[in-house]
């Protein structure tokens, strides 16, 4: 059974530094496979269960989210407050989400600081937003404790291979 974590925006919940969301319209498919039992969603937001809604926005600086586990990396806003502690306390919080829901996969915004799956901003570059291979600090926690992370950019692939698996 795929018990899968999903993150809140992408589902259409207001939860992002604007307090909008990122809806994604192809997450109907996975809906679908809960459905027909093929699969368990549950979701949740990295940030807003350490910082208010609507935040600041914020980037890692010099590396990616296993850096910032490894305090090699700093999390900085754009005003230039360091907030990397909360936002490994946000990561911690998602691993015990996932715990508690004995999450297999995760599907996660890509280019998010937390949520970022196969790549982030450069917070060094900003104002410029510069993109850098590398995972955000919630998804980085989540694959360390052997998560299997998922881009939302590529839903397709994966929802192809719940269905294969459930041979349907
Ligand atoms: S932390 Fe993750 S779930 Fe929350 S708004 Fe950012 S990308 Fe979406």
């Amino acid at each position: 059974m795929y018990n899968i974590f999903v993150s809140s925006c992408l589902l259409g919940l207001d939860c992002n530094y604007k307090a909008e969301n990122n809806y994604f319209d192809p997450i109907k498919t996975l809906i679908t496979l809960e459905s027909k039992g093929l699969c368990s969603i549950s979701n949740f937001c990295p940030e807003q269960s350490e910082f208010p809604t609507p935040r600041e926005p914020m980037n890692i600086h010099f590396g990616d989210g296993f850096d910032v586990l490894e305090g090699g990396s700093q999390v900085i806003t754009h005003s230039g407050v360091e907030v990397s502690t909360a936002l490994i306390k946000a990561a911690q919080n998602t691993l015990s989400f996932c715990k508690q829901n004995k999450v297999t996969h995760a599907v996660l915004m890509e280019g998010s600081p937390s949520c970022g799956a196969q790549w982030v901003y450069k917070g060094e570059c900003w104002p410029k937003r510069v993109k850098k291979e590398g995972m955000g600090v919630a998804a980085a926690l989540l694959k360390k404790h052997n998560i299997s992370v998922v881009s939302h950019l590529n839903l397709a692939v994966f929802v192809k291979e719940i269905a294969e698996q459930s041979k349907i």
